[in-house]
């Protein structure tokens, strides 16, 4: 890429593109739509499809497509060429209606029972708060996606409700606190991505990867992570190239990929874009997460987006940066030089702290994923135990307001280096915390707990709802007092105290926090569905209905249609697993197992004196474990027929967790212990070394 900044957004419908094709009473009026969120008119959308579709095809576009997020977790898209009959040929057309309007067949997305498959209809609405953009030839307009009765079945609906509704609670406070300029407050989110590149051809000989994104069996190779040298190591030319071609593509999409590097395990990097408003940041990140998988391909690798490719070494997650910001450009959660008399930062820092206490279940329940049920708890990911970690400077003044001691904030000291040559710096007021799941970063949150193929909208939809309702509560007891400054101060006061709980600054990852948080009363739900459970409480479904997000029915919905997608995922899994076991383990081992017992034969023929000591040491303990291993494998498949005996989709859920899932660990450590005993030559599948070390 030749000129970075010509290029960005070059395959999008921005801004200055609108500006330039649209004349000018459109722009404002679309203008409007975006920033303040008022409804568009069709004859606006007329002439934007016109001259997004112009553009398109100047741009060698034939087609365009309602690109929305439904409950799978992916993306979505069904392309229409823009082509219409005339005369005897064709003319290209798009009209407003066409935009503002999609109607897939949406008869086989989930919705959780909310619709019969004969009440096939579904709707996609154009998203103008989010640009459209060219993949492959088409033209793709980012969509909100309900179904024919007004149910909401997507991931976009709820973030774009939430974001409308923290703006207007947050406004409403900040205006009794004097604020009256600000017209819209927004939630911004810069959130990390990690994945894993493995070899395209290694990739392709094992059937687990290609069906479940991880490794089902594979023996730990002799070399891991312990070395700490792949982490911000130097980066390997294939990787480079990889990385190079990623970057040129995010940006020609107006994603601004801004960081990459190596991550702890092998073969695991990071990328990280700089923030954006969560709904394009949403937008960008389920770009980000396909675009990495397209380029893999041109490369010979495979990008491994699953939160646990590999055992025995770190899986991957996502940290979602969060704030608030104002349309007159203030960081809601920046407390300034000093926070000790910034009551407006510390009244924003006490609804967050009373929402993820009083939440921390959502939260949790937001990250559960089968995937990542493999990270969480397992000291390489936050546990989880949802806590907040503020720092050391913020802890202590949380620390005085609750015991209403004196509090002064500290200077930045001057870091330093005791070397000439370079340069002194300011330090930061706090260390990091790598271990909380929620910490406070300087001028933003950062929610650590995601896995890395989650779709962000949920997290962050769930984290913008909690804050408004606190907000919503603060400005009933705020408004009509007054001596403002001393309700504000009560009020802060008493927020803090009252949910200090949620505050831990120390390691996460220590037994003695797990017995600590159980006294203070915080939960810990170690997989999807002991957390799921937990999604339908009444005051999770009361926070939802109250704020106008989802209904009762579309919670409910949702709730089913993860705890279903956890059973099927396991039971995919556990198939699989059996596949490989039947069909290419235990053949392995038996071929290798009777190549040894020839040896024994063959030698002993030869001469008694000859030692089969070792043959037969072997031939031993792989027989043994063969025999063993027949018989999980046995059991494992009994199991996974008596899932069909629970038919409450929580009971079913818990029955995969808590039976089939492990017997799928007793099998798996039998097959690997399996593995490190047979011959390369027989074993079926590439083993964890190739995979980590291959690129
Ligand atoms: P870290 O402290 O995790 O190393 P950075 O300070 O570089 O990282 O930020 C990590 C991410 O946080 C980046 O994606 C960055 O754009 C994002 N970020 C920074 N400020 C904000 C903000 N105000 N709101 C949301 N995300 C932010
Ligand atoms: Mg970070």
């Amino acid at each position: 890429m030749k000129n970075v900044s010509q290029e960005f957004g070059s395959m999008v419908f921005n801004d200055s593109k609108m500006q330039a094709r649209l004349p000018k009473a459109t722009y404002k009026a679309l203008q409007k739509t975006v920033r303040n969120g008022e409804p568009l008119d069709l004859s606006v959308a007329n002439v934007v499809a016109n001259a997004m579709k112009d553009w398109a095809v100047e741009m060698g576009c034939t087609h365009y497509t309602h690109w929305f997020q439904p409950m799978t977790g992916g993306t979505a898209e069904k392309h229409d060429s823009f082509i219409s009959p005339s005369g005897d040929g064709v003319i290209m057309e798009f009209s407003g209606k066409e935009l503002i309007k999609g109607e897939p067949d949406a008869s086989s997305f989930p919705s959780g029972g909310i619709r019969a498959t004969f009440e096939a209809r579904g709707y996609t609405t154009w998203d103008p708060t989010s640009p459209a953009f060219i993949r492959d030839g088409t033209l793709y307009i980012p969509t909100a996606f309900c179904s024919y009765t007004g149910e909401v079945l997507d991931k976009k609906t709820p973030l774009l409700r939430s974001m409308e509704r923290l703006s207007s609670e947050a406004v409403k406070v900040l205006h009794l606190l004097g604020k009256t300029e600000v017209n819209r407050v927004a939630t911004t989110v810069g959130p990390e991505q990690e994945y894993f590149l493995i070899d395209r051809e290694l990739y392709e000989q094992r059937v687990d990867l290609k069906l479940c994104g991880r490794t089902l069996y594979g023996a730990m190779a002799p070399k891991g992570q312990e070395l700490e040298d792949h982490y911000f190591g130097s980066i390997k030319t294939r990787v480079a190239a990889y990385m190079r071609e990623l970057d040129e593509e995010l940006w020609k999409l107006g994603v601004l990929a801004k960081t990459k590097h190596n991550e702890v395990a092998p073969s695991q990097h990071e990328l990280a874009p700089i923030f954006t408003t969560s709904n394009i940041a949403t937008d960008h990140n389920e770009l980000t997460m396909e675009v990495m998988r397209k380029v893999a391909e041109k490369h010979g690798l495979v990008c491994l987006l699953h939160e646990k490719p590999f055992a025995g070494v770190n899986g991957s997650g996502k940290h979602n940066n969060w704030s608030i910001s104002t349309d007159t450009g203030e960081n809601l959660l920046d407390p300034g030089k000093k926070p000790e008399e910034n009551l407006q930062f510390l009244l924003f820092l006490s609804a967050v702290v009373k929402a993820v206490d009083e939440y921390q279940d959502l939260l949790r329940i937001t990250v559960a994923s089968a995937g990542n049920d493999h990270r969480l708890g397992a000291n390489e990911a936050p546990p989880a135990i949802i806590s907040m970690y503020l720092g050391d400077d913020l802890g202590a003044l949380v620390n005085s307001i609750i015991s209403g001691g004196d509090y002064h904030s500290r200077d930045k000291e001057r870091m330093q280096t005791g070397v000439d040559v370079l340069a002194d710096f300011k330090k930061d007021n706090s260390d990091r915390n790598r271990t909380s799941p929620f910490a406070f970063t300087g001028n933003k949150f950062e929610f650590r707990a995601l896995g890395s193929s989650l779709n962000i909208a949920c997290p962050n939809y769930m984290l913008n709802t909690m804050v408004a309702d606190e907000l919503s509560g603060f400005y009933d007891k705020l408004s009509g007092a007054e001596d403002m400054e001393a309700a504000l101060k009560a009020l802060i006061r008493e927020t803090l105290t009252e949910h200090r709980r949620i505050i831990f600054n120390g390691d996460n990852y220590s037994d003695e926090w797990v017995e600590e948080a159980a006294r203070r009363g915080l939960c810990n739900y170690k997989s999807l569905p002991e957390a799921m459970e937990h999604y339908i409480d009444k005051k999770n479904v009361e926070l939802f209905v109250r704020n106008g997000i989802v209904t009762e029915t579309e919670i409910r919905a949702r709730y089913d249609i993860e705890l279903e997608h956890y059973s099927k995922l396991l039971n995919i899994e556990a198939l699989t697993m059996l596949d490989m076991a039947k069909r290419d383990i235990t053949p392995s081992v038996i071929s290798f197992v009777k190549e040894l017992a020839d040896a024994v034969a063959v030698k002993k023929s030869v001469s008694a004196s000859l030692s089969t000591a070792a043959e037969e040491k072997l031939l031993q303990s792989l027989s043994d474990k063969l025999g063993q291993f027949a018989e999980k494998t046995e059991e494992l498949e009994q199991a996974v027929a008596a899932a069909a005996e629970h038919t409450d989709n929580l009971d079913r859920a818990k029955y995969y967790r808590n039976t089939v899932f492990a017997l799928m660990n007793e099998l798996r450590v039998l097959g690997d212990s399996m593995e490190t005993e047979t011959s390369s030559d027989y074993w079926p599948y590439p083993s964890y070394t190739e995979l980590l070390f291959g690129v």
